[in-house]
């Protein structure tokens, strides 16, 4: 029976470029892979066409979904019927709870496999997260390393140099914005600039 996976990690953990290489993976063994992303995400149309990229080169063309959008809709617009077919989601903490849901019933058939962040910036679960936690069938964690050399957990949100503790989830920026810590850098961070 095929899965539910999420594959998670902080920022710089390479999701994406293992997103990538799991579907080379698996169109090397014939299967045909359905790579979707966030619509939110507007850095990466290329000549009009979605395309998903990793920092570290790998890129691949995309289908696109927001957050109005049903997978069971999605899977009839691409005729999606899950024999030798999968389907991968980056940046999957911005799915709904009731798109979780969806693919969670989809993936009875077909495997699905969901790469995104664990939490925001304020350390708090996002909701496709959030969801996924509760209702995949594997859970894995991408490890990558804080400058201090321990393992990175916070995804912090820096604005002028500073750690942001408020605001909107999310915010269209630039990847320097945020850096991943872990929580002994971020709190003594976030501890020296209050004594500013
Ligand atoms: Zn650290």
């Amino acid at each position: 029976m095929s899965k539910l996976y999420f594959k998670y990690g902080a920022m710089g953990s390479s999701k994406t470029a293992q997103a990538l290489m799991c579907k080379f993976n698996y169109e090397q063994k014939g299967f045909k892979v359905y790579l979707f992303k966030p619509k939110s995400d507007n850095r990466t149309i290329v000549d009009g066409q979605a395309v998903v990229s990793s920092r570290i080169g790998l890129k691949s063309k995309c289908n696109e979904f927001d957050c109005q959008d049903d997978f069971f809709k999605l899977c009839e617009k691409y005729d999606i019927k899950g024999e030798r077919e999968v389907i991968i989601v980056d940046e999957c903490q911005f799915l709904t709870k009731r798109q979780v849901n969806e693919l969670k019933d989809i993936s009875l058939n077909m495997p699905v496999l969901c790469y995104g962040l664990l939490t925001n910036f304020k350390t708090e679960l996002f909701e496709g997260s959030k969801r996924l936690i509760e209702i995949a069938d594997s859970i894995m964690e991408i490890k990558s390393i804080c400058k201090c050399g321990r393992k990175a957990t916070v995804n912090a949100r820096l604005v002028d140099g500073k750690i942001a503790t408020s605001g909107e989830e999310i915010s269209i920026g630039a990847d320097e914005l945020y850096e991943s810590m872990c929580y002994a850098c971020y709190k003594e961070k976030l501890e020296n600039q209050n004594k500013k």
